[in-house]
């Protein structure tokens, strides 16, 4: 008996499932007439579930339109504010906020400077308090939320919401459970640029494998296979920032030599050289010399770095971190370098920047809350 209920149950969740992801992938709203037809469900059956999902404010009606019969019918579209999530992204000394909700943009954001670092007393409390903060000041509905992603910049066993080892924050084996339980809302914790890989992956229409290259203050990456990261034996695949593309190169910070990451990440272009990112590019556009040739050899080894990622992966190849907002310019160059060692494509359109840039590894955090949930419909 027990069964059969549950069978019948799971087939009306089922219905209403369909019910909603026809109109979340809609780019119009839809009629309940068009939502019978296309389908293949009788009426009454859309009536009972558009009613369920009106009750529980996941859609709402969105005007009329005139059918071929010449009656207006009503419309319907999803609510995408009815559910929403905060990512948070912890570099040094340095903390950003982020929110999506179900429609997967970025609806509000926040750049915070301090002084802490991570292991200091009380910085799990000013985290907290700095989210609370946010929320507040973008008037998100707490009620809303369903979760807020935290994204570092580590090797990461969210079972144990452990940080192995972080070079950038000079970190190893750091504890996350202070702060999760500052945080009164549930959490997940997440590698930066496996974060942004999902960000991209879910984010985007096309769901085919991806290699993504996270270029910011470190270089990372994360290989994500129909959205899940393939994480390797050891919980290091997709450290193309260690790939060597130099023998006996530059000093990297893992104590190696000649790694991608010496060459290309965005400290190489701004704190190594006593500037700042849009410094280093407006004087590269206005013809400084040594910049100019920094560059040059950046574009090298950065090419090297994707020619080997390509050979090895077949798949395309996602440009995110906050460097790559100023690449944006030079992608038709760095595809051109890309297909000169490419011995099978002529074209390489299949490096691309991702379509969340700067903000990737947060948003990618929250959106594994609206992935869960959206599969929970
Ligand atoms: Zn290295």
């Amino acid at each position: 008996m027990s069964d059969l209920n549950d069978a019948i149950s799971d087939r009306r969740r089922q219905t209403r499932s369909s019910v909603y992801h026809y109109l979340y992938q809609s780019p119009e709203p839809r009629s309940k007439q068009d939502i019978s037809r296309d389908l293949n469900l009788s009426l009454p059956t859309v009536y009972q579930n558009v009613s369920e999902l009106l009750d529980a404010g996941l859609i709402e009606y969105a005007g009329t339109s005139q059918s071929a019969g010449g009656r207006p019918a009503m419309q319907l579209r999803i609510l995408p504010g009815a559910r929403c999530a905060i990512g948070i992204s912890i570099t040094g000394h340095r903390l950003r906020f982020a929110a999506t909700d179900l429609s997967r943009e970025e609806i509000a954001y926040k750049d915070l400077r301090h002084s802490l670092n991570v292991e200091d007393e009380g910085y799990s409390e000013f985290v907290a308090q700095q989210l609370e903060n946010f929320i507040d000041e973008n008037h998100i509905d707490r009620n809303r939320i369903l979760g807020v992603g935290i994204s570092i910049a580590g090797i990461i066993l969210p079972e144990i919401f452990t940080v192995l080892y972080a070079p950038t924050l000079y970190i190893r084996n750091l504890s996350l459970k202070a702060l999760i339980d500052a945080i009164p809302y549930s959490v997940f914790p997440g590698n930066d640029a496996s974060s942004g890989g999902f960000a991209e992956w879910f984010g985007s229409e096309k769901r085919e494998s991806i290699a993504f290259l996270s270029l910011a203050e470190g270089v990372g990456g994360a290989v994500l296979v129909n959205g899940d990261q393939y994480v390797g034996n050891n919980y290091r695949s997709g450290e193309f920032g260690h790939m060597c593309v130099e023998w006996d190169g530059l000093p990297c910070s893992c104590g190696r030599k000649g790694c991608l990451e010496a060459y290309c990440s965005a400290k190489r272009l701004s704190t190594d050289l006593g500037i700042t990112l849009p410094e280093f590019f407006s004087g590269l556009e206005n013809g400084n010399e040594d910049y100019a040739a920094l560059w040059e050899d950046f574009k090298k080894h950065l090419v090297i770095g994707l020619h080997n990622i390509r050979m090895t992966l077949d798949c395309d190849i996602v440009l995110g971190g906050y460097l790559t907002e100023y690449l944006k310019p030079y992608i038709g160059e760095l595809q051109e370098m890309l297909a000169e060692t490419d011995p099978f494509d002529r074209e390489c359109h299949y490096l691309r920047i991702s379509r969340y840039s700067k903000d990737s590894s947060m948003l990618g955090v929250a959106l594994t809350f609206i992935r869960d949930f959206l599969n929970s419909i």
